[in-house]
């Protein structure tokens, strides 16, 4: 920015001159560091040691990446959480007299105590699913700042969560890049009455172009060839159905407290918008950037302030298109439980999560076509016993019966 622009803004005081280090240090817990996101966030760390020091990671089998990741960054805790896994029971007696430099544990409990703690400050949640759910809300509840890429957390339980987090002060940033598109989008105007929609974008994810009534043949390998980002088994399916997007909806729901006619939804084949924001004067506020997940991750921990990091910039000497057209019902119904679940809120959210999670695992096992995973999904939430107001304790049984349930539903098809 030149000095001409940058002398007619007003000062801000307390932030750095130079814009290599944040004002204030954080104290970093990773949680899912072996994971695309928890990976990425520890290439933001490595850029960015003077102002983020990492405490803790954690991860739920992948020992021998844990152990990689404990020598190149020393943290002070490090957590493998799969309780069923042999492997992860010796590693943590192995180590119980410690090294002197990381304490490992394969203990929730301890994992929740850290959260709870005054030794991290801001949390990366990076667990894939449920899983990630405790750990989130105790961030939630502690008054941390929570980097959330774990959108289940909101999904299944978006009104426990952002209670929390306003009784205790916590700072809820989105990991997700097209929530921290619209959250950034949002600097242009906060007030809730200035915004008229959001508009989410969509890449259509790798069988956008196939004829309709080939998409029950894809295989896991077709599901799994998305042509511009580079993410997770579980998250590629679910961008393959749309239902990525549907939990995405519903994500932005809770983040922004919108209403269904605030929220929609456009196929944008590039990755580059990432998402927008359209004011209640007309104006339309889009943020661009190369898919790279490593942007969103650094933004929700320097947030307000902004620092030069890993991440490539766009290349304006090329020359680019850039193409959006409305999300085909047809093509994703999957989209049309994200809208249903914003409108009815409550129990939903913990039903369709599960019947997903567990209906994609049956895919990627190849028990089921890709196509079935909405119908199961459909089929599991129009029958469960709805509840306006569940507590924490409801939703996770409602999480246990809606894949119990997606089982009966296979069987009952043989
Ligand atoms: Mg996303």
């Amino acid at each position: 920015m030149d000095a001409a622009i940058l002398s007619i803004l007003p000062p801000r005081d307390g932030l750095p001159l130079e814009p290599s280090s944040l004002s204030q240090i954080r104290n970093v817990a990773i949680l899912g560091s072996t994971g695309s996101i928890g990976r990425a966030a520890l290439d933001v760390l490595s850029h960015h040691s003077d102002s983020l020091r990492l405490v803790a990671i954690s991860c739920s089998k992948q020992l021998e990446l844990l152990e990689q990741q404990v020598s190149a960054f020393k943290p002070q805790y490090a957590f493998a959480l799969d309780s069923y896994s042999h492997e992860v029971r010796k590693w943590a007696q192995k180590y119980q007299a410690d090294d002197g430099i990381t304490r490992r544990s394969d203990s929730h409990e301890n994992l929740l105590r850290l959260m709870e703690s005054q030794e991290v400050d801001t949390v990366v949640a990076a667990i894939v699913g449920i899983a990630g759910l405790d750990s989130a809300l105790a961030a939630a509840r502690t008054g941390k700042r929570l980097a959330l890429a774990n959108k289940e957390s909101l999904v299944v339980s978006g009104a426990l969560m952002i209670q929390a987090a306003r009784a205790s002060g916590a700072e809820i940033l989105p990991v997700d890049s097209e929530h921290s598109a619209i959250f950034q989008a949002l600097q242009a105007g906060t007030h809730p009455k200035q915004v008229k929609r959001v508009i989410l974008t969509a890449s259509g994810g790798p069988l956008r172009d196939w004829p309709l009534d080939q998409l029950s043949t894809a295989t896991v390998e077709n599901a799994l060839s998305h042509p511009t980002w580079k993410m997770g088994r579980k998250i590629t399916v679910d961008s393959a159905t749309m239902m990525n997007k549907a939990l995405e909806v519903i994500e932005a729901k809770w983040l922004f407290d919108l209403t269904l006619d605030q929220i929609c939804v456009v196929v944008h084949p590039q990755s580059i918008i990432h998402s927008m924001v359209e004011f209640c004067d007309g104006s339309v506020i889009a943020q661009m950037s190369p898919p790279d997940m490593r942007l969103p991750i650094q933004y929700a921990l320097t947030y307000p302030e902004r620092l030069p990091g890993p991440i490539p910039c766009m290349d304006w000497t090329q020359t680019m298109q850039l193409d959006w057209k409305p999300a085909d019902l047809e093509r994703y119904p999957a989209l049309e439980l994200g809208f249903e679940v914003v409108q009815k809120s409550g129990s939903c959210g913990a039903v369709l999560n599960a019947a997903n999670e567990a209906a994609v695992q049956l895919f990627l096992d190849q028990k089921i076509k890709l196509t079935d995973i909405t119908n199961i999904c459909r089929d599991v939430l129009n029958h469960h016993n709805y509840s306006a107001n569940p507590t924490l304790q409801e939703l996770k049984d409602l999480d246990q019966w809606g894949r119990n349930e997606v089982h009966r539903w296979t069987l009952s098809q043989c």
